[in-house]
């Protein structure tokens, strides 16, 4: 059984979805993943923020534009009579309670079931949309099934066990529809898998039952061996293995969520990227082995602030690595890239919140340098200890400029350099041109 999950654009309008049945076989069995149509989320963001200060009255317009556009949707897209009004109450029950937020008190936890709407309402209106053009399917409730733990991790055993059967009950039914994105955590709340999480979905279904390939169908073909945006000539990478995969999808590739990889990788699940726009294209297909010996990608994160700590206490002392890497874990910020000298260390970190209180208590172990608006640059590939070349062939590719920071060997797959934000799209456009 395969999994199949269509990002926001693919359901971004009625005549989006009308064309889903182009490439979903209903002669197969399958589980249809959906995101919330585009835009919607975001939507959905903006009215919790307006209630979390207060604002109702901006609430309330928010949600009347926001259901408009619902309207008109199903106006194109649910033709018969009776699938009409179906749409109707469905849309009338989901704005309703929106807005009876007005009359609560408003938590974070009102906030999440208020960004768990999107794809309720996208799943909901596709199957009626089915129903009147006489293809069966079953709605499964992702709430029934997808579950967090205490560490908000997703529980891989609870998809099998809670999934299976309800899958077992419909023997005749080819098409199952759920919710990407949302789920319930550890104290049975709505909650969700953070922003973008519908890929991470698909791999987590694809992972409970055993699935025999996950595909995340977007608007490209598949991930590119370098930004689209900046540099032309971009190629879509053919094959990629898991860690190639989640390497590109932390460091900028949007087009997959980066934890999405792992549950696939865990139970060996193929993943496809494939394009709604042009299904015929290859697209990406990411499995356990990959071409080796080989540069493949090229992929950029920016907003990335570089800290330096300086101090002769580190010249042969131990545990002085342990104090600073505890400072970043007490303000819960993650690093990212890591060099040290024997006098030095600099590392990497793009959530500055607390950028402040690290740097006061990082003075305590010597002095602190603070870079920011610097871009990580990504180069992936299968390239092993015991391969030569890949390093100086890339450094020769940007010579000509400055390079705040260099990582390579801490995986067989990457090589990191920190350099000017400005700097970004000359070094990806050297790069591509010297490695491809
Ligand atoms: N609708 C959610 C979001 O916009 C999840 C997703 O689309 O993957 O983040
Ligand atoms: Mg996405």
């Amino acid at each position: 059984m395969k999994v199949l999950k269509f990002g926001g654009t693919s359901v971004g309008s009625a005549a989006r979805m009308q064309k889903l049945l182009d490439i979903i076989n209903p002669q197969e069995r399958q589980i249809v993943v959906l995101s919330a149509m585009s835009g919607t989320t975001n939507n959905l963001v903006e009215i919790g923020q307006a209630y979390l200060t207060n604002d109702k009255a901006k609430a309330a317009s928010l949600i009347a534009i926001l259901k408009d556009k619902y309207e008109a949707v199903i106006k194109e897209l649910l033709k018969k009579p009776e699938t009409f009004e179906q749409g109707k109450e469905v849309i009338d029950y989901h704005f309703r309670l929106l807005s009876s937020f007005a009359n609560d008190l408003f938590t974070p936890i009102e906030d999440k079931i208020i960004l768990a709407q999107g794809e309720l309402l996208s799943t909901t209106l596709y199957h009626i949309y089915l129903k009147e053009i006489g293809v069966p399917s079953v709605l499964l409730p992702a709430l029934d099934f997808m579950k967090t733990d205490e560490d908000s991790e997703p529980i891989v055993d609870h998809i099998t066990t809670e999934l299976t059967p309800l899958l077992d009950k419909h023997p005749d039914v080819n098409l199952f529809i759920t919710q990407g994105f949302i789920c319930r955590n550890a104290f049975g709340e709505i909650d969700n898998l953070r922003r973008g999480g519908s890929d991470y979905t698909a791999s987590l279904i694809g992972a409970g039952i055993r699935s025999e390939e996950v595909q995340i169908w977007t608007d490209i073909d598949g991930m590119h061996n370098n930004d689209p945006r900046i540099v032309s000539n971009t190629k879509p990478i053919a094959q990629l293995s898991f860690d190639e995969a989640a390497e590109l999808a932390y460091f900028g590739a949007k087009i997959l969520h980066p934890q999405s990889v792992f549950p696939a990788q865990k139970y060996k699940i193929p993943v496809r990227l494939l394009n709604t726009m042009d299904p015929q294209a290859a697209g990406t297909l990411i499995t356990n082995t990959s071409e080796t010996d080989k540069i493949k990608s090229i992929a950029a994160k920016d907003g990335i602030t570089a800290v330096k700590i300086q101090s002769s206490r580190m010249l042969l002392a131990h545990g002085f690595l342990r104090r600073v890497f505890e400072v970043f874990e007490r303000y819960r910020t993650s690093i990212d890239m890591i060099t040290t000298s024997e006098v030095a260390v600099s590392l990497t970190i793009d959530d500055t919140t607390y950028l402040g209180e690290i740097t006061t208590e990082l003075g305590a172990y010597g002095s602190v340098d603070i870079d920011v608006n610097h871009t990580i640059i990504c180069v992936v590939g299968d390239f092993g200890a015991e391969k030569h070349g890949y390093a100086a062939r890339v450094l020769e590719a940007v010579k000509h400029i400055p390079v705040r920071m260099i990582s390579y060997g801490g995986s067989d797959h990457n090589m990191s350099l920190l350099v000017k934000t400005e700097d970004k799209v000359e070094v990806l456009r050297s790069l591509h041109s010297r490695l491809f």
